[in-house]
């Protein structure tokens, strides 16, 4: 559909009021619940044409997160919505003052391929719970996923409330100059400059949700099998291509060679000794990112790994060391299951080189020394994390999940979902039986008294 059009029919049908009552809040987020269920198995079998993911894969981060994140909002929404009461000033005495959380209107909801429902579907959540309307647009670099979101959210619910607007940059192009009352965008941080851009013709508030370089470091008190198994977990999940994998590794020098050992077998348990054969491990979204990601395998000496497929767009989880000084690969965000093994000598070297960076999506720290995990916690800047783990702190919807910086900015999941989506309104309500005329003119012998007051 033409997207003028969307958005004029979209802010007709929120002017009307339609979206606001709880009850249909309710009702729609019931109905969204109905449908993943209903359809479960048509995203399931998208995503694994579009890059081979398994379904326990599909179900555990994405379908799932988003249950429950409707469960949530269901179980709170009434509580969301009501008027927050909250304490009077001395200027304004008497008064009664409480804020309110309105919708913004109609949201564009953009999308990266990498969670191809999840991140499309969970910030529907929070815009719906929020009483707004919605319109979506998939990533064009998983067309499976994209066309399953589209033919089955367009059967369910009508346009005028939530619509999926499926294509590539164009598309984007077209959206991005409509006044939309709020913009949530989940991408890289160059496109997230360009949204962001067209954010500010119309002053239209955003989310960036971005990416970046999230560093792992494990000193040497860590636990170095269950910290190798941790972080092969979440670095090969999805074949690496998550936002807050853990990028790169710096291990203290002392360990490196251990926790390397841990590593392999980690992932010799996890995908045999050939993951090409594995069930459970997916391939590269397409041939460019590929290619991208092979050329950092020239960037240092391959530890374990290193095979590849072009044309199954395979490449094996990968463990690199003895990088080259100015690498891409410690440059870049990999994105990719290549994992780039660094050394430190003592923790503020490690922390040196992490706020050399740009300030990253997530950080993780694996020890068993409070003092070197509060020195790194509060030396570091960065959207989110985990001690003596990766990835998992996501599922928490009481942890907002966000970036700083070239990260992203705002957040959402849980009750912060719900205030992404909301604007608050704030509202003091007068009395007309008192009418106290300190403030009003002629001042003569009243500014010693604001001066008592206001001081
Ligand atoms: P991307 O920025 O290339 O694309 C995201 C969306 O923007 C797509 O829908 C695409 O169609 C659109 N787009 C692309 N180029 C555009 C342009 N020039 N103008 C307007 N729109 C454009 O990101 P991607 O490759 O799909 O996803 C990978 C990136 O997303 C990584 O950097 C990753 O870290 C990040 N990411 C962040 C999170 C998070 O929650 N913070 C989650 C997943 C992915």
């Amino acid at each position: 559909m033409n997207p003028v059009e969307l958005v004029k029919r979209q802010k007709a049908y929120f002017r009307s009021g339609a979206t606001k009552s709880v009850e249909f809040r309710m009702k729609q987020l019931e109905l969204l619940k109905e449908v993943i269920t209903k359809h479960e198995q048509d995203f399931v079998d998208a995503i694994y044409k579009d890059f081979r993911k398994p379904e326990f894969e599909t179900y555990a981060t994405e379908i799932g997160i988003i249950h429950d994140e409707i469960n949530y909002a269901l179980k709170n929404l009434e509580n969301w919505t009501k008027k927050q009461r909250v304490s009077g000033s001395l200027v304004n005495f008497p008064s009664k003052n409480y804020t309110v959380a309105e919708p913004y209107g109609s949201v564009l909801i953009i999308a990266p391929w990498n969670y191809p429902v999840q991140l499309a579907l969970l910030p529907v959540v929070g815009a719906v719970a929020a009483g707004n309307t919605v319109v979506i647009k998939p990533s064009e670099l998983t067309p499976n996923t994209s066309s399953a979101i589209a033919g089955i959210m367009s059967t369910y619910f009508q346009d005028k409330f939530i619509a999926v607007a499926e294509g590539g940059v164009e598309v984007n192009q077209k959206l991005l100059e409509q006044e939309f009352d709020y913009i949530f965008f989940t991408g890289s941080t160059r496109v997230g400059k360009i949204v962001m851009k067209a954010a500010a013709e119309h002053l239209t508030p955003v989310t960036l949700e971005l990416g970046g370089k999230s560093p792992c470091i494990v000193d040497k008190s860590a636990n170095l099998e269950i910290s190798a198994r941790r972080i092969a977990w979440g670095k090969f999940l999805n074949a690496g291509q998550t936002c807050v994998a853990p990028d790169y590794i710096l291990v203290q020098e002392h360990s490196k060679d251990d926790l390397l050992k841990h590593l392999k077998s980690a992932i010799r348990d996890f995908y045999g000794e050939d993951p090409g054969e594995s069930p459970d491990y997916p391939r590269i979204v397409n041939e460019d990112h590929f290619n991208r990601l092979m050329s950092y395998l020239k960037e240092g000496s391959v530890f374990y790994g290193g095979q590849s497929d072009k044309k199954e767009r395979y490449i094996s989880p990968t463990i690199l060391t003895d990088i080259e000084p100015n690498a891409a690969v410690m440059e870049e965000e990999i994105f990719g299951p290549i994992l780039p093994v660094l050394t430190f000598k003592e923790i503020e070297e490690a922390i040196d080189i992490i706020n050399k960076k740009p300030k990253p999506l997530a950080f993780y720290v694996f020890t068993e020394d409070d003092k070197n995990e509060s020195l790194l916690m509060e030396s570091c800047s960065f959207g989110g994390g985990a001690v003596n783990d990766v990835v998992a702190h996501l599922g928490n919807p009481n942890l907002p999940f966000g970036g700083i910086g070239n990260s992203g900015m705002g957040a959402y999941h849980g009750k912060t979902s719900f205030d992404t989506f909301s604007h608050t309104k704030s509202i003091m309500k007068k009395t007309s039986w008192l009418d106290i005329p300190f403030r009003y003119a002629p001042y003569e012998g009243k500014l010693k008294w604001i001066k008592k007051i206001l001081k």
